[in-house]
């Protein structure tokens, strides 16, 4: 008899996929989770689940109720998708540099948008602030709830990928992995999984690759909040410690520039058929720095978040990069 598996059931149990060439440069087995290959299209599937169900148990949330919640674009997506499985509303709040491609995604999949000027977390009206403003007025007027899902700040999003992601990847590595690094949106991600290999393995080594234009690198290394330079990637970089990410302690931390990244994404695409957004790139870049921080012989994994297909619009368009002075290859220019 058929499996009646329905939207919730096939977020994550994602394959571990060999990175043949970033393994090549380093003498290391570097892996990627293809996250891209969630039905929501990302890593952030499993956040919206992992949310969602947290929100149940807790009785906040009843059939009928709305969740709002303030994302650059693949946990809206998430969100959206397992709400509609469920039986949930949407708000969806966005910055407006979020790409076209998430936007019309969003549009299709019946969410409420609303999107507002990409400002400074300090402001007012930046986008996380702007779905707390709207949750707390929504959870005023409906009658089966309204929440906020707060995915910066809410554990549950921590606590999905460790039960998930992290242990997955235990298990697809059969144990053999010496380090894991991505970069920090909300840090779900990053001390979700840190928290489920430790627990296996003290000594597997935890790494953050943070983007320019994000504080964390020079939070981690001691020296405060300091952010310089910027990256088109979206989804990563913050300028705040999340609440996912207090307590997490890292073994290693670099910086990785859109220049480094860039060409990981187009090499993969053309040479091994694996097409990733520009966070997947600056984690790629992250590993491979890893890999030679730690030496040939170890085993490394990170995150592909989502796919390229969901930023054509910008990095595969040459006038976007052309007048960002990135570096692109001639075959997409075509
Ligand atoms: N990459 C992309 C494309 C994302 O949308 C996100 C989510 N913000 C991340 C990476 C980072 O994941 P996390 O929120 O778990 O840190």
């Amino acid at each position: 008899m058929a499996h009646k598996q329905q939207l919730p059931d096939v977020i994550g149990n994602t394959p571990l996929l060999y990175l043949r060439q970033a393994s090549e440069l380093t003498g290391c087995d570097i892996y990627g989770k293809a996250e891209f290959m969630n039905p929501g299209g990302s890593v952030k599937d499993r956040t919206a689940l992992g949310i969602i169900r947290a929100a149940e148990q807790a009785g906040e949330l009843q059939p009928g109720g709305v969740i709002v919640e303030g994302t650059a674009g693949n946990t809206g997506i998430g969100l959206t998708l397992v709400a509609n499985a469920l039986g949930y509303e949407c708000v969806i709040v966005m910055p407006q540099n979020a790409s076209e491609e998430k936007v019309r995604q969003l549009e299709m999949l019946g969410a409420e948008l609303l999107l507002v000027p990409a400002v400074p977390y300090s402001d007012a009206h930046h986008y996380i602030h702007t779905a707390e403003r709207i949750a707390a007025g929504r959870a005023r007027e409906e009658s089966h709830g309204a929440i906020w899902a707060r995915q910066f700040d809410n554990l549950a999003n921590r606590q999905i990928h460790c039960d998930t992601t992290g242990r997955e990847i235990w298990q697809q590595t059969g144990g053999k992995v010496d380090g894991f690094i991505c970069a920090v949106g909300t840090g779900g991600t990053l001390a979700g999984v840190a928290q489920a290999l430790r627990e296996q393995n003290p000594a597997v080594k935890i790494g953050l690759a943070d983007p320019m234009g994000s504080a964390l690198y020079s939070h981690f290394q001691g020296t405060g909040l300091q952010a310089e330079g910027e990256s088109i990637a979206e989804g990563i970089g913050v300028s705040f410690v999340p609440g996912n990410l207090e307590g997490l302690e890292l073994d290693y931390a670099c910086r990785i520039d859109d220049d480094d990244a860039l060409p990981m994404i187009y090499d993969l695409l053309k040479n091994e058929g694996i097409s990733v957004g520009g966070s997947a790139g600056i984690n790629i870049a992250g590993a491979v720095a890893m890999a030679r921080e730690l030496g040939p012989g170890h085993t490394i994994v990170t995150i592909l978040c989502d796919a390229g297909s969901r930023y054509q619009s910008k990095l595969f368009n040459p006038e976007y990069l052309w007048k960002r002075k990135l570096p692109y290859p001639h075959w997409i220019a075509n």
